[in-house]
């Protein structure tokens, strides 16, 4: 067989993916009908395509190129550490330098006490890890029957097993079963859900429907409650005000533990290092994984807290992956946060250009098809709807819009994600003032398109608000 290459015609190069590469979250039948975009080279911001196109990646890959594409520092680490050492594992009382490495950085970075590294090769794992991991430590404590963890409807935890169903996608959960003894609270996306409340007191009735959920469980029964400090893949929904700090009341005086996924906020995302920092959150467990490398290795984890740990270190914990630790995506992830810290740019983020990126994206709310524009960092997102004073859905099955907008996205060279109706943003934190004008500018020309399809459709007509 002859291997095609980044040269090769785009038709061939997709006519080969569409009879051999099934691809993750996609309708094969559609895609092989329309034909996958080939991404071909990207440098910072901008990803090329077969076609020559340049584009703008306002989503940073999925969430991970924090420091931008192209840094030839991390592929000199990576080519450094395979020449010395290219694999060893970690599980039988050996280590390596990038792994112990990898963990007291992540140790010192970590606020508080979050002070012990469970490596994984991926958010999901180290979501399954957490799941073994807060069972275990219960049942070292002589309370096996504390098992149950609380997650919420429309949170994302990846796509394993036990992390798809940590998570409350129902179209995940539909397929192929859940594990048992995970259940679901609502999420706290007020301009969807809140109805006639306030933000501020839906927030709270949110956090205390942890509270209802705990005392219908049993106390004694609830093992952890896990939560992203912002929902990403659920659409950039951020809480009102008062939501954290009423969970953090709920955990403390039940003595639950809490586990904040950290996957898309960590590693300057919201504007710290960590969303925890950003919304006032102390948990016992933080995932990390993309921002860790900026997407460049695969590799995940678990910030674990001295107590948890001591725990479960007085047991054998019987787990672990071939890759937990890989000498060679820690090697690329210490890079990473040096170059992050070295060139301060998580400090730009918070001082300029999230300040910058909030100013510009909440200049969209004037557009007609634009309700709720909610931004916190480098996340943001826009609720699309037909009538922004009631808050009102589109007729139209969910994502029908969405879809449209993003489609006028792609075609104007912009990267731009729709979750439903919402469409979100989340770009590499190395974004420049000028990037982010050229992403709005693009933003409101594809919205102005998405806008007269959607006319010219008839499907600008109000549902009603749920
Ligand atoms: C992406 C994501 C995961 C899963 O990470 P993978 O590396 O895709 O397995 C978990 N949690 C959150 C919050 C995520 O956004």
């Amino acid at each position: 067989m002859t291997n095609l290459t980044t040269n090769s015609p785009t038709e061939e190069l997709q006519r080969l993916d569409a009879a051999h590469h099934m691809h993750p979250f996609t309708c094969g039948s559609e895609l092989t009908e329309k034909g996958a975009r080939v991404i071909t080279r990207a440098e910072g911001c901008w990803l090329t395509d077969s076609e020559g196109n340049r584009i703008l990646d306002a989503m940073a890959g999925l969430w991970c190129v924090n420091i931008g594409y192209g840094r030839k520092e991390l592929a000199e680490a990576a080519a450094r550490q395979m020449e010395e050492l290219p694999y060893y594992n970690t599980f039988f009382q050996t280590t390596h330098v990038p792994g112990l490495n990898l963990a007291a950085k992540l140790a010192e970075m970590a606020p508080g006490d979050l002070n012990h590294v469970f490596f994984a090769g991926s958010g999901s794992e180290a979501n399954d890890t957490n799941l073994r991991m807060v069972r275990t430590y219960w049942a070292a404590k002589g309370q096996p029957d504390r098992n149950v963890i609380i997650g919420r409807w429309n949170g994302y935890h990846g796509s394993t097993l036990g992390a798809m169903s940590l998570g409350g996608m129902t179209g995940m959960h539909a397929q192929g079963g859940v594990v048992q003894g995970i259940e679901h609270i609502p999420q706290p996306n007020w301009w969807a859900e809140g109805g006639d409340m306030s933000p501020e007191e839906f927030g709270l009735a949110r956090a205390q429907e942890l509270e209802k959920k705990i005392l219908e469980i049993g106390a004694d029964k609830v093992a952890a409650f896990i939560a992203e400090p912002v929902q990403g893949a659920g659409g950039v929904i951020v809480a009102p005000d008062t939501y954290w700090a009423e969970i953090q009341r709920i955990v403390d005086q039940y003595g639950i533990l809490l586990i904040a996924d950290e996957v898309i906020c960590g590693f300057g995302r919201t504007g710290n290092w960590f969303g925890i920092e950003t919304l006032g959150i102390r948990p016992h467990i933080m995932t990390i994984a993309k921002g860790l490398s900026s997407g460049y290795q695969p590799i995940g984890g678990s910030i674990v807290c001295d107590e948890v740990a001591e725990v479960i270190g007085s047991v054998e914990f019987n787990h672990g992956y071939t890759y937990s630790g890989h000498p060679v995506a820690a090697a690329v992830a210490l890079e990473n946060l040096r170059i992050m810290e070295e060139e301060g740019i998580v400090d730009t983020v918070r001082d300029e250009t999230a300040p910058y990126l909030k100013d510009r994206f909440e200049s969209l709310a004037d557009h007609p098809l634009v309700g709720e524009v909610k931004i916190v960092g480098m996340m943001g997102s826009l609720a699309l709807t037909p009538d922004a004073a009631n808050r009102a859905p589109f007729k139209a099955d969910a994502g029908t819009a969405g879809f449209i907008c993003r489609e006028r996205c792609f075609a104007n060279n912009l990267i731009m994600r729709h979750v439903g109706d919402r469409m979100v943003i989340s770009p590499p934190l190395v974004i420049s003032k000028e990037e982010i004008d050229t992403l709005i500018e693009r933003a409101r020309k594809s919205l102005d398109e998405a806008h007269e399809i959607l006319k010219e459709k008839g499907l600008m007509e109000a549902g009603s608000r749920t």
